[in-house]
């Protein structure tokens, strides 16, 4: 089952609008295991609407447009899609009902030209809309199909939820289901060479990197019958992507972030948290703030971005400062172990770095960050080099760090089990 979509107007031609109906339709055709091999975007004209829908009547069998169903001249989708499918247009009684209750309700009269939204295409399933005046409609002619549905997405979303969903899962015998390794800490060339012999001879289910700041998503999709048999073939290919990369999985749920699963390793056991930072200027804690229930763990965060903040706040040594400068591992490791001296946290992570553009030198380089986790007593430090603008490296750094705390604790928790089994 090919579905293609098509989007109306002219608005998104000239880039007013961005195109965001597309992305919705395109990701939900997937979900629904509906392959969309087109996307075209159309203005308001006859000539080339007409173009685009006859050629996607010969290689699609699903066609979903989007716009051009209103009351105005431009508004053409709907005259333009029956004529192509050889359909006439009749009134239709509800529709009118609804769209004078429509005007009636707030007060307002119809103009004249918002009756031609009360006509459908002859035999046509109409998809009346609760959310605006214009009809959704789906016009049926042998095996293909043409949805056509409104521009405003607040219209458009509701509409495809409660009608169209249905329809097509009628229309297609296979369910799509996808199941998130989320991976962090490792290189996205590095995860994809640990797979390469898996990425090769996929087919159903499929493997598909993708790739966000300090972390990769391997998505596993599959399609079967139903939900439970597609299941059944994403579970084997999980497990063997969770031993070939372990503890560097920080979740399978698709719902879970990476502050959210470091939030829960601290509070699953019991360590507070504090956070020094200079060049992310609290994007660490932002992050962290993110998680509902860290108010549990948070105890304080701290944007120490001067030499006088450092020293003040968390007790960096004024020869450590002159010594080795304020971006260095020593001041990242005074700065995360007096965060922790001055909040009483079991953990505090410290970020310090020169985020640019300016005030890079040979030996100390923009992108240059030092990351230190304090956790119980013991600290460690790491070196990054980043690379990009200042809000990338600081983006960067943010997720180092939220990495290099996460590994920490796991250290920790690890060394404290060891510890009890020992003894
Ligand atoms: P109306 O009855 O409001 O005229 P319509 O179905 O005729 O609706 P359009 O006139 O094409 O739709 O678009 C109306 C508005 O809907 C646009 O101004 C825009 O805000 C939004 N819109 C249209 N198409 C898209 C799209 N593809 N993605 C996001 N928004 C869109
Ligand atoms: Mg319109």
């Amino acid at each position: 089952m090919v579905a293609e979509i098509i989007s109306v107007g002219t608005e998104l031609l000239l880039g007013n609008i961005i195109n965001t109906n597309a992305a919705y339709l395109a990701e939900k055709c997937a979900a629904l295991g509906i392959s969309c091999y087109y996307q075209t975007v159309v203005g308001d004209n006859e000539e080339r609407l007409t173009d685009t829908v006859k050629t996607a009547l010969k290689r699609s069998d699903i066609l979903i447009l989007t716009g051009g169903l209103g009351p105005t001249q431009d508004d053409l989708t709907k005259e333009v899609v029956s004529r192509a499918m050889k359909k006439e247009l009749v009134e239709d009684q509800k529709a009118k009902e609804m769209l004078i209750s429509f005007f009636e309700k707030r007060g307002k009269e119809i103009t004249d030209n918002n009756w031609k939204q009360a006509l459908v295409p002859k035999d046509s399933i109409v998809l009346y809309n609760e959310n605006g005046t214009a009809p959704g409609i789906i016009i049926e002619d042998g095996k293909k199909c043409a949805v056509l549905l409104p521009g405003p997405p607040g219209e458009m979303k509701p509409m495809f939820e409660t009608y169209v969903t249905d329809y097509l899962k009628k229309k297609s015998p296979q369910v799509i289901s996808s199941v998130t390794v989320k991976i962090c800490g490792i290189g996205e060339s590095k995860v994809e060479s640990m797979i390469q012999d898996m990425l090769e001879k996929q087919e159903n289910p499929t493997i598909a990197p993708y790739a966000k700041t300090g972390e990769v998503h391997l998505r596993v999709t599959a399609s079967d019958v139903d939900e439970k048999a597609a299941m059944k073939r994403i579970k084997p290919v999980v497990k063997k992507l969770k031993s070939r990369f372990a503890n560097d999985i920080y979740t399978t749920d698709e719902k879970i972030t990476l502050e959210h699963a470091v939030v829960d390793l601290l509070l699953s056991n019991k360590l507070t948290l504090c956070t020094v930072e200079s060049c992310t200027g609290g994007m660490l804690a932002s992050r962290l703030i993110n998680v509902p229930g860290v108010s549990d763990v948070f105890k304080s965060g701290h944007v120490t971005y001067s030499n006088k903040a450092k020293k003040k706040i968390t007790g960096v040594k004024k020869r450590t400062l002159e010594k080795h400068t304020a971006v260095s591992a020593q001041v990242a490791e005074e700065m995360a172990k007096g965060g922790s001296l001055a909040s009483k946290a079991d953990v505090t992570v410290s970020v310090t770095g020169l985020a640019g553009p300016d005030g890079g030198t040979e030996k100390k380089p923009v992108g240059l960050v030092y990351i230190a986790c304090y956790v119980k007593g013991k600290t460690t430090v790491e070196e990054y080099h980043f690379s990009g603008n200042r809000s990338k490296i600081r983006e960067n750094a943010t997720a180092a760090a939220l990495i290099l705390m996460r590994r920490c604790v796991l250290e920790y928790i690890t060394e404290v089990s060891f510890g009890k089994k020992e003894s």
